[in-house]
């Protein structure tokens, strides 16, 4: 340990860099998925330079070396900006021992009323609204003080990482701190998934029953909605069943209704009745003071002038904020050193530039240029149709973002929403294939769009 160029800090802290990897792989990947090998790895400590891992089996090892440790070595390396190797170990003695990995429990879970885990930290105190999302939050509280009398519906909508899930869900916690009422919270995703299960499994009835014996029902990015009929019929009833009887009904979705595609007009109009209230990105002032309260969150003391780094240079996403706090902490605790402006230039290099435009291409402007020569939008590339005249596109951006970019696989992946890096690869993989084959005529569809998109950043 004496040769090792990195100090690290006691086992304490270690644990929480590794629970800090996982909580931000838990986003990444299926929850499934996440469930059935995560909870399986026992986290043991750094040596020299090694994150040190074990599992139960070998099975379990070769599936982590295979499909997971570039992945887990990625994040615990962005998280912590040290050049971490990964091992993992079979240990036969692990079944004894209660999982270690076991993911934060949610105090609302033992409660009676919600039918699913909310994050207990998404609470309206810790929510800072400015006038970005002043309405919002305020909508959000009245509906959690009176549910089911005013606004209901009522539809949450704006970007990525702006504070929907959380509003969301600081109403069910509200709701399920001060009253017997039953909750459900559910992702769009979830129900659609549930609905396809519930038809395999011919339990149709149970899966009614289950959605409509709520008294609020929280359904998260219904833009997932899109194309899936079976689930909007099976939505449009719950609705008409729940709205009826003066159930409380809370959606969220990442646009504004209108601009939703194959998402049936009665359906929609289901959406837009109620209240329809947008959050937009915070402004400055806004931004720092959401800095200070992640800091004091979490105990974390750091110069103005950082903040204000940080907050000039991010403007768009909560949730970027956010990382980059976590980042800075993470480096600050492992290499035990304190954070200056400089340390926290270099370490917020890669969440700053794939937030900004500044530096050059940015994924957004990838995915803007390519879908204006599909003549699509950014939201369809973005999204997750499966028809081909989407598809294509979407490997197309996928594939300049990765040549014309330095951005991670893990990056891309998240600027892209898909599940994780493995699926950038294998659409880069797929573009590949096309180029040797000119298929699509795709070497001169890339050439067009690069071009477009290099004249784009260097008119900046
Ligand atoms: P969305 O659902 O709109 O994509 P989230 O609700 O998941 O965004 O927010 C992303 C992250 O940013 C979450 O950790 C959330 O707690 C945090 N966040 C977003 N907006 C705020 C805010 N106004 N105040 C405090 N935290 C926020
Ligand atoms: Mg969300």
């Amino acid at each position: 340990m004496s040769s090792n160029p990195i100090r690290i800090k006691p086992t304490m802290e270690k644990t929480e860099l590794w629970e800090q990897t996982l909580d931000s792989l838990k986003s990444t990947l299926k929850p499934s998925e996440f469930k059935s090998w995560f909870s399986r790895i026992s986290f043991e400590g750094i040596e020299n330079n090694t994150v040190l891992l074990s599992v139960q089996n070998s099975m379990i090892q070769s599936k982590i070396n295979s499909d997971y440790s570039v992945l887990i070595k990625d994040k615990i390396n962005e998280l912590s900006g040290t050049n971490l190797r990964i091992s993992v170990k079979v240990n036969k003695d692990l079944k004894e021992k209660a999982p270690k990995t076991e993911v934060k429990e949610n105090k609302a879970e033992d409660k009676k009323n919600s039918e699913v885990l909310l994050n207990s930290s998404y609470t309206f105190d810790s929510f800072v609204s400015g006038e970005n999302s002043d309405f919002a939050y305020n909508a959000a509280l009245a509906i959690a003080k009176n549910p089911g009398s005013v606004y209901n519906p009522c539809l949450l909508y704006g970007g990525v990482g702006l504070g929907k899930t959380h509003l969301l869900q600081s109403i069910g916690n509200h709701i399920i701190q001060n009253t017997n009422l039953k909750v459900m919270y559910v992702t769009a995703e979830n129900f659609t998934n549930e609905f396809i299960q519930s038809i395999n499994t011919k339990s149709q009835h149970q899966f009614q029953n289950k959605y409509r014996k709520v008294s609020v029902l929280l359904m998260d990015d219904i833009q997932f909605l899109q194309g899936k009929e079976g689930s909007q019929n099976e939505l449009f009833n719950t609705f008409n069943d729940l709205y009826e009887t003066g159930r409380q009904i809370v959606f969220t979705c990442d646009r504004p209704i209108e601009e939703l595609k194959s998402i049936t007009e009665r359906l929609k109009s289901r959406f837009q009745r109620g209240l329809n209230v947008d959050i937009q990105p915070p402004n400055y002032e806004n931004r720092v003071a959401i800095l200070r309260r992640k800091c004091e969150e979490k105990n974390f003391t750091v110069s103005q002038e950082v903040l204000d780094y940080i907050a000039t240079n991010i403007s768009s996403n909560v949730r970027a904020l956010e990382s980059c706090i976590t980042k800075l902490i993470a480096y600050s605790t492992l290499l035990n050193r304190d954070i200056n402006i400089e340390t926290a230039r270099e370490q917020l290099k890669q969440i700053i530039s794939s937030n900004q435009d500044l530096s050059g291409i940015t994924i957004d402007s990838v995915i803007r240029c390519t879908a204006a020569f599909y003549g699509i939008t950014a939201y369809d590339i973005k999204g997750r149709s499966r028809t081909a005249s989407i598809v294509l596109p979407r490997q197309v951006a996928i594939y300049l973002t990765r040549k014309l970019t330095d951005f991670s696989t893990t990056e891309i992946a998240s600027g892209f929403g898909l599940k994780n890096h493995t699926t950038v690869m294998y659409n880069v993989q797929k573009v590949e294939a096309m180029i040797r084959s000119n298929e699509n005529d795709i070497n001169s569809v890339l050439a067009k769009i690069s071009q477009q998109i290099k004249s784009e950043s260097s008119a900046k």
